[in-house]
C-alpha cells in the first residue's frame, strides 16, 4: 500500500518540495512506495522551481480517509483534508508550533525550530546518509530561500544558511542569491490577479480558541505596486471574512525590500489586532516595521488576545 506525502493545504513551495524530496528519500530506504502529492493548485513560485529543476508536479490529494499518508509543513488540522482524521500518519517533518493532529500508532517526528521544513528534511537525509540528487537538491535550496526570504526572515537561523550553501553545491547554482531574486520577483507579479486571487494566494486559516482568524500574505519585492488596489482587496476581505465565517480576516503585505509588513484587518473586534502589535489601525491598516513572518511575528501576538 501506498504513501503520501504532502504538506498543507494552499501549498506553498515548502509543501510541494517538501512533498518531493521525502518521498525520494523515504523510497531509498524502505520498500513501500512513497508517493508525493499535494492539497490544490501550485503558485507561480513553485511552477518557476520545478521548471527549473526538473521537478514533477506531485498528485493531487483532497480525501485520505483510509490512507497512509506523511506530512510536511504543519500539524494543524485545519490546513489538511477535512478526512484527515481518517488517514494514518506515519511521520511529520515540520518548523511551526506543534498543532492539533492526532495519532493513534507511533510515528516519526522531525520538527525544529527553524527556517523550513526543507532544511529539516536535508537534516534528515545527512542523518540517514542518503545523497541527495542534484535537482531535488536544487529545489529544496529553494524552498528555503523562499521560507527564509533570502535569510531575512526572523525564522532563518545558521542551520538554513548552512543547507542552502550545501545545496548549491550539490545543485551545482553558484549564485543563489539571484536566482532567489528571480524567483521573488515571480512571486512578487500581480498584474492580472482578481482581489481574490491576491486574498488567497498564500491564505491560511487559525483556530485560535474556538474563533476562526484567517491571514494572508503577500511577500513581495515592492509593495507599492499594490496602493491602488487597497479598497478593492480591503472589499474583499470583507467578503471572504463573512464567507469563511471568520473573527478576523488580516492581510500582511509583507514587502522584502523594505523589511516590514502593511496589516490589513477586518475583525468583529479591532482592538484585538491594536492590542497584539500595540498600534492603532488607521484606515483598518498598521504598518509592522522589520516583520517579515507570520509564524514568529504575527501568530504568536495575534493568538493570545483570543485565550
Ligand atoms: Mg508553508
Ligand atoms: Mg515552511
Ligand atoms: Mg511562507
Amino acid at each position: 500500500m501506498s504513501v503520501y506525502v504532502f504538506g498543507h493545504k494552499n501549498p506553498d513551495s515548502d509543501s510541494i518540495v517538501g512533498a518531493i524530496a521525502i518521498s525520494y528519500l523515504k523510497n531509498q530506504l524502505e520498500d513501500e512506495e512513497y508517493i508525493a502529492a499535494r492539497q490544490g493548485d501550485i503558485s507561480d513560485e513553485t511552477k518557476f522551481i520545478l521548471d527549473k529543476f526538473n521537478g514533477t508536479l506531485p498528485i493531487l490529494k483532497t480525501s485520505v480517509a483510509g490512507e497512509r499518508v506523511y506530512l510536511v509543513d504543519s500539524t494543524d488540522k485545519v490546513h489538511f483534508q477535512d478526512d484527515i482524521d481518517e488517514a494514518t500518519i506515519l511521520g511529520i517533518i515540520d518548523h511551526h508550533k506543534l498543532g492539533d493532529i492526532m495519532t493513534s500508532t507511533p510515528l516519526e517526528c522531525w520538527i525544529r525550530p527553524i527556517g523550513c521544513s526543507n532544511t529539516v528534511v536535508k537534516e534528515v537525509y545527512d542523518a540517514l546518509g542518503v545523497d541527495i540528487p542534484k535537482d531535488i537538491a536544487g529545489m529544496m535550496m529553494m524552498a528555503i530561500l523562499s521560507d527564509t526570504v533570502i535569510f531575512k526572515s526572523p525564522t532563518c537561523t545558521k542551520v538554513d544558511t548552512k543547507a542552502v550553501k550545501e545545496l548549491a553545491k550539490i545543485a551545482g547554482i553558484e549564485n543563489y542569491k539571484e536566482l532567489a531574486m528571480e524567483m521573488f520577483i515571480v512571486k512578487s507579479a500581480t498584474a492580472g490577479a482578481s482581489a481574490r486571487d491576491l486574498n488567497t494566494k498564500d491564505y491560511k486559516p487559525f483556530d485560535m480558541n474556538g474563533e476562526k482568524v484567517g491571514v494572508n500574505q503577500l511577500e513581495m519585492i515592492d509593495i507599492s505596486a499594490l496602493d491602488d488596489r487597497i479598497d478593492e482587496i480591503y472589499a474583499d476581505m470583507v467578503k471572504m471574512k463573512e464567507e469563511e465565517g471568520l473573527h478576523t480576516m488580516i492581510v500582511l503585505l509583507t514587502d522584502i525590500m523594505k523589511e516590514g509588513s502593511q496589516l490589513l484587518c477586518v475583525s468583529d473586534d479591532p482592538s484585538k489586532i491594536e492590542a497584539a502589535f500595540d498600534k492603532k489601525l488607521l484606515n483598518n491598516q498598521m504598518w509592522l516595521e522589520g516583520v517579515l513572518s507570520r509564524k514568529k511575528q504575527v501568530i504568536p501576538f495575534v493568538q493570545p488576545q483570543f485565550n
